[in-house]
């Protein structure tokens, strides 16, 4: 009989006013019991709605049951079945739209809290598992992916545990993409990705940082050395506003501001440094990379921190979570606010920010009210940093360089249903083919395109021989 408390275990979590003061991650998960206790309130249904509103189809209440009877490794084997990076998606999945949107425990009470579940599962497993991984690429078909992101990253994990060899070639000199350098330690520390990489490189998958395809390598040459080839590049490139003078000292993309925050090399905190002297910076933008930045910068010590969105609190699109935890921080909201222009001051520096005021009228296609411009209610903020964080698209560089290679009219890269991409032996996943999306839909992508790989390679020897 599942334990019928309406209410879920609850989790410690740093405050507010002493997590704007660190970096560390601010919940700090379930204990063993707690845990078993909250798997105890699953009600174990038939339909499993859950199940059925995750985009990898986790065995989520086989897994909970297991927890509930405390076999953790059991529960992790479980979730691994679909998952290759349960310990990620257990902290940054949007669970309440997916698996916990749907469980039947929240029409009455609060539903299970699976991803704190998922989470304490795969730390369990690092924390005491001592598997002896061994090397595992032992076919003679190399297979290289593009962009150690999580679609690669799932993409290599499925390619190595079928035998392949594996090798990805990533841009960056860190792995790990948006999980590295774009998801603030404070929701997904570091230490943690590191662990999943460790396990790869032990397994035998070969990681090239700082390797540009397009730019260091082409695709048709490595088209010479692997038999086929994933292409998980991502969507990194940040969109711009149209701005006049956007190209003033003191102005950020989203990307680039949190690369300088997340990533550790000597130019990075030199950056932060300079970042450091600042005192009121403004983020255009009301998703949830916005929050990040937001949030981030008030962890650097910038006093004043305001997200300017032209639309009312009811339109953010940020998850509430972060929104609360945004607000909790001590960050302000200049709402129904559109920026028209940077004004820079005789060094060429940002020093203030001209705005006009919106109100909402009647909703547009995407059914959300069209701000409007408010005549004449023009007015300045000062500034000394901007950070413009609306959405990011697809690099064309992929394109540019293999022609053949065929996109669509967003510049996202074009599959079949098999991912298999206009080239044969080629395949995509990820944002590089959704455009923005999520950490388990880029994943999830990689793990299929995986398997549509092995089956290309063996039906492509079966014709062969
Ligand atoms: P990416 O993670 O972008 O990785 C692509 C990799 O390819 C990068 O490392 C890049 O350097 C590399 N690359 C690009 N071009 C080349 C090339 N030519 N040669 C070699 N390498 C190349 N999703 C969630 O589910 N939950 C969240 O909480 C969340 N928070 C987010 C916060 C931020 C700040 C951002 C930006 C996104 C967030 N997302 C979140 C979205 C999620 O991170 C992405 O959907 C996901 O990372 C996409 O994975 P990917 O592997 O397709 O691409």
């Amino acid at each position: 009989m599942a334990d019928l408390s309406q209410k879920r275990v609850s989790v410690s979590k740093q405050v507010g006013s002493q997590r704007v003061l660190n970096f560390e991650e601010i919940e700090i998960g379930y204990t063993k019991e707690q845990a078993m206790e909250e798997a105890k309130r699953c009600l174990q249904c038939k339909t499993k709605p859950c199940v059925r509103n995750c985009p990898v189809h986790v065995h989520i209440p086989e897994f909970i049951a297991k927890v509930a009877n405390g076999c953790f490794e059991e529960a992790y084997q479980l979730i691994r079945q679909s998952s290759s990076l349960p310990e990620v998606c257990g902290r940054v999945c949007p669970q309440e739209k997916q698996c916990e949107g749907h469980c039947v425990r929240g029409i009455k009470g609060e539903s299970i809290a699976i991803g704190r579940l998922e989470r304490f599962v795969a730390d369990y497993h690092l924390l005491h598992t001592q598997a002896s991984i061994v090397e595992n690429n032992t076919s003679q078909h190399k297979v290289a992916i593009i962009g150690s992101g999580p679609a690669g990253l799932g993409c290599a994990q499925t390619l190595i545990d079928l035998g392949y060899q594996v090798t990805v070639l990533e841009a960056m000199h860190t792995i790990g993409g948006v999980l590295m350098y774009g998801i603030p330690q404070y929701r997904l520390p570091k230490t943690i990705l590191e662990q999943r990489i460790l396990h790869l490189k032990q397994q035998g998958v070969v990681f090239q940082t700082g390797i540009q395809v397009g730019k260091d390598i082409s695709i048709d040459e490595m088209r010479k050395e692997y038999t086929a080839i994933f292409i998980g590049c991502g969507a990194g490139i940040s969109n711009h506003l149209t701005l006049s003078n956007e190209h003033i000292q003191g102005i950020y993309d989203a990307n680039s501001f949190l690369k300088i925050c997340n990533l550790d090399d000597d130019n990075m905190r030199k950056k932060r440094l300079e970042l450091q002297s600042k005192h009121h910076m403004v983020i255009i933008g009301g998703g949830n990379v916005a929050m990040d930045v937001s949030r981030c910068a008030k962890r650097l010590g910038i006093e004043e921190v305001s997200i300017v969105y032209r639309r009312s609190m009811d339109e953010l699109p940020a998850r509430k979570e972060e929104i609360t935890e945004a607000i909790e921080e001590g960050i302000s909201f200049c709402l129904l606010t559109n920026p028209l222009q940077a004004i820079a001051n005789d060094k060429g520096e940002i020093q203030a920010l001209e705005c006009i005021q919106m109100e909402l009228g009647d909703p547009d296609e995407s059914g959300r009210r069209r701000p409007q411009v408010v005549e004449g209610s023009n007015f300045i903020m000062k500034v000394d940093a901007l950070v413009v964080a609306i959405g990011s698209s697809v690099d064309p560089l992929l394109k540019l360089t293999t022609p053949e290679l065929e996109v669509n009219e967003k510049g996202n890269i074009v599959t079949n249903e098999n991912l298999q991409t206009s080239i044969p032996g080629i395949f995509a996943g990820g944002d590089a083919v959704t455009g923005p999306e999520t950490v388990v839909k880029a994943m999830g992508a990689g793990i299929q395109a995986a398997h549509q790989i092995d089956l290309y390679i063996k039906q492509s020897i079966d014709t062969k021989g």
